[in-house]
């Protein structure tokens, strides 16, 4: 029998990927804590916990344990007309750790759907309060999704150019800095004044996909301030930062203005199933509660709510509020800061941060999203057992809490290794 890489190009399309010049994918047979294991018998260190879902740890037996028993009890069901024990419980513990103004929680399947069903939601509120809202406002580098809602509020970017004709009207600011806030709030007033604008997404305080952009919450709060002068939706897409990643649950914890409604997904599930959440306040919900049946939101997809994914999803909470992963989640940091105080002066390194458990530095060299330097370094780590995927000249580390002081050394060592080298 021919090997899975080799089988795996006879039927397969990969998500991101140029398969004429990305032809070999690497099989990954088994996971367990931070490692991944290839079929040829090599593991690797996932240091970007598998786009930042498995941040527990690979396969892990708690919430196995816990999915295994729902599965024998209850593993599908119809989510209109119907309800049941994981979705009660979960939205019982979300209501626990999310803002106290999110009252309402509504189901789909990923990151980019929850971002849609905002987006829906965002524009029928106005619609069913009377008033045609037609604009979106979004953050130039933002990251939103790959539907076609989600790819409109993202950043302009030269893989979607076949679809520009087709996106939602969206006008973008660009990311608030300490140098252009006063002119940002200005032109957003100017904005506000002449656009009817229905909602402002952005990711609060760390722009992912960008190449882990920080934004200070202080700049961030005083745009929120802005919109909600204007009655514009803020929402707040935290499907990279929710569940810890920057330090507090959710990175809005860390700014005074909460945001009308939230896009979760990645570690809602601990990145054993997919789910998507979309939260709202008690007064989004109250614009869509009325005799007029056409004033409800008529959006839902065939596995909303899946008992399996709710049940991780409760037991991925348990585990976030654990002392355990609490202290987890200092301890990254702090090696973090200790990390940083190293790299930061290095002739090969730009700028470097870190929030959280996140960490990310440019290296002083300019470099294309998906070019060949940035290949050549994919593979320089992976040669060293370290999953890393860099982000044009951005290296980031976003590790699972569960990695242990020795398995982040190991990173941080091939990466210095690796900057020593270019
Ligand atoms: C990954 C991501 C999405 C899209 O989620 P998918 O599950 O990949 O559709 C949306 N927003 C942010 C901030 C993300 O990081």
């Amino acid at each position: 029998m021919n090997k899975l890489s080799e089988r795996d190009q006879r039927y397969l399309w990969h998500p991101l990927t140029q398969h004429k010049t990305h032809a070999g994918m690497l099989a990954i047979t088994s996971a367990k804590g931070v490692y991944l294991k290839s079929e040829d018998g090599s593991s690797y260190i996932d240091a970007i916990a598998s786009w930042y879902t498995c941040m527990y740890g690979h396969c892990n037996e708690f919430i196995i344990d816990r999915v295994h028993d729902q599965m024998r009890q209850l593993d599908q069901v119809v989510f209109s007309g119907f309800t049941h024990q994981p979705a009660v419980e979960l939205a019982e513990s979300l209501a626990k750790v999310l803002p106290g103004n999110q009252q309402k929680f509504f189901f789909s399947d990923n990151g980019s759907t929850s971002v849609e069903v905002a987006i829906k939601m965002a524009i029928q509120y106005h619609f069913n309060k009377g008033e045609k809202r037609n604009v979106l406002l979004a953050l130039e580098e933002g990251f939103h999704g790959d539907t076609f809602g989600a790819m409109s509020v993202s950043g302009l970017s030269v893989y979607n150019g076949a679809f520009e004709d087709f996106f939602i009207k969206v006008i973008r600011l660009p990311r608030p800095t300490a140098e252009n806030i006063e002119d940002l709030l200005k032109k957003g007033a100017e904005l506000l004044e002449e656009n009817a604008i229905a909602g402002f997404i952005y990711e609060p305080l760390v722009q992912g996909a960008a190449g882990m952009k920080f934004i200070n919450a202080g700049q961030q709060d005083r745009l929120l301030e802005l919109m909600r002068n204007y009655g514009v939706l803020t929402i707040a897409d935290e499907v990279m930062t929710g569940f810890g990643k920057t330090g507090t649950n959710f990175a809005t914890d860390q700014m005074s203005h909460q945001p009308d409604l939230m896009c979760l997904s990645k570690a809602l599930t601990a990145g054993l199933l997919p789910m998507g959440l979309t939260t709202s306040t008690q007064e989004i919900f109250d614009a869509f509660y009325s005799e007029e049946i056409s004033k409800g939101f008529f959006h839902g997809h065939t596995y909303t709510a899946n008992p399996l994914a709710c049940t991780a999803a409760s037991a991925a909470l348990e585990l976030l509020s654990s002392d355990k992963i609490q202290q987890d989640i200092r301890r990254i940091n702090q090696m973090h800061a200790d990390f940083d105080a190293r790299m930061k002066n290095h002739p090969n390194v730009g700028n470097s941060r870190y929030i959280g458990v996140i960490y990310a530095l440019d290296l002083a060299v300019p470099m294309e999203r998906y070019g060949k330097l940035r290949d050549t370094l994919y593979g320089k780590f992976m040669d060293k057992g370290v999953f890393l995927r860099p982000l044009g000249n951005t290296i980031y580390i976003l590790p699972p809490y569960i990695i242990t002081d020795d398995q982040l050394n190991k990173v941080y060592q091939s990466i210095e290794e690796v900057i020593d080298s270019i």
